[in-house]
């Protein structure tokens, strides 16, 4: 977003805490166990969920270490599911593209967010959808839907019945306004298949779908439906994909962000370790960012 790594971090920081009332609401324990990598606390868990963006991969790069630590985590007879709010593409998309980074990830080693958001889709009315994605991805796994992306015709944004958010790699203030402006007249659903607000790529954050429907949500009278963490819905999957014998006690939640991860996790009642190396807050004051936020880790790891 900027050229200054830590101001990247401090704002998206302080937009996670703007957006605070409309995410989940749990108790934290008062502390946090500190460790180096998550090898040295595997002893504890059975069923490790890992973030994508800022725990496996930074942008189009594998975190170094990543893919070892997953080799090794599964040769200890560890279960390993990549848990990400990453939506612009479907799942075969993403075993593609942890392919591409040297992880081998199957179909059902990963929950992304696209999850959820198609189940409540399922249950919803036979709506046209405006969508916020970048047509690159084309629509693999959305292509049972009518959807019309949304690009510089404002035409486009009045005709549709709802609005799917998946991904912001083509989309800009002026359609951000033609978005806004449309909704002020016609307020309809918007649904929002990635809930963060930034990522990590290269050396510093982009902005994401959370980003922009939290715009939405302060300038109109519209209520968007967040599918993805730290919302419960994803990891209903989640726990629906490991069977009726996993332990919440033995498994753990791994990212980088405070106000997905960590949070999603706690809510969901299972271990949560905090990330810094690599992530959102690599450039930030831990211990401040905890105690600001209140949103407390079970453990704080460098690296994965
Ligand atoms: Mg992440």
């Amino acid at each position: 977003m900027t050229d200054d790594p830590a101001a990247d971090t401090d704002w998206a920081f302080h937009a996670y805490e703007a957006a605070r009332s409309r995410l989940p609401q749990p108790k934290f324990a008062d502390g946090f166990q500190v460790a180096d990598k998550l090898s040295d606390i595997a002893d504890h868990f059975d069923t490790f969920l890992l973030d994508g963006f800022g725990v496996l991969n930074v942008g189009k790069a594998a975190v170094p270490g990543a893919i070892d630590c997953v080799e090794q985590l599964r040769a200890q007879g560890k279960k390993v599911v990549l848990v990400t709010n990453s939506a612009s593409t479907s799942i075969s998309g993403q075993v593609e593209r942890y392919a591409k980074l040297g992880f081998d990830f199957t179909h059902k080693d990963i929950v992304s967010s696209r999850d959820p958001t198609l189940a409540a889709i399922e249950k919803s009315p036979r709506y046209t959808w405006g969508l916020v994605a970048d047509p690159v991805f084309g629509r693999d796994g959305i292509d049972h839907l009518d959807t019309q992306f949304l690009t510089d015709n404002s035409v486009d944004y009045d005709a549709v019945d709802a609005f799917l958010l998946l991904g912001c790699t083509a989309w800009d203030e002026a359609r951000q306004n033609m978005l806004e402006h449309s909704l002020r007249q016609n307020p309809r659903p918007v649904y929002v298949g990635n809930p963060d607000i930034a990522a990590p790529v290269g050396g510093s954050l982009s902005r994401q779908p959370g980003y922009y429907a939290h715009r939405l949500a302060d300038v109109t009278d519209v209520v968007p439906q967040f599918f993805g963490k730290p919302f419960f819905n994803i990891y209903e999957h989640v726990f629906t994909r490991l069977g009726p014998d996993y332990d919440p006690e033995r498994t753990v939640m791994v990212g980088d962000t405070l106000h997905t991860d960590i949070l999603g996790g706690r809510m969901a009642g299972i271990k949560t370790a905090l990330i810094t190396d690599y992530g959102v807050l690599s450039k930030a004051d831990i211990n401040q960012a905890v105690k600001l936020s209140g949103i407390v880790p079970d453990y704080i790891l460098s690296r994965i």
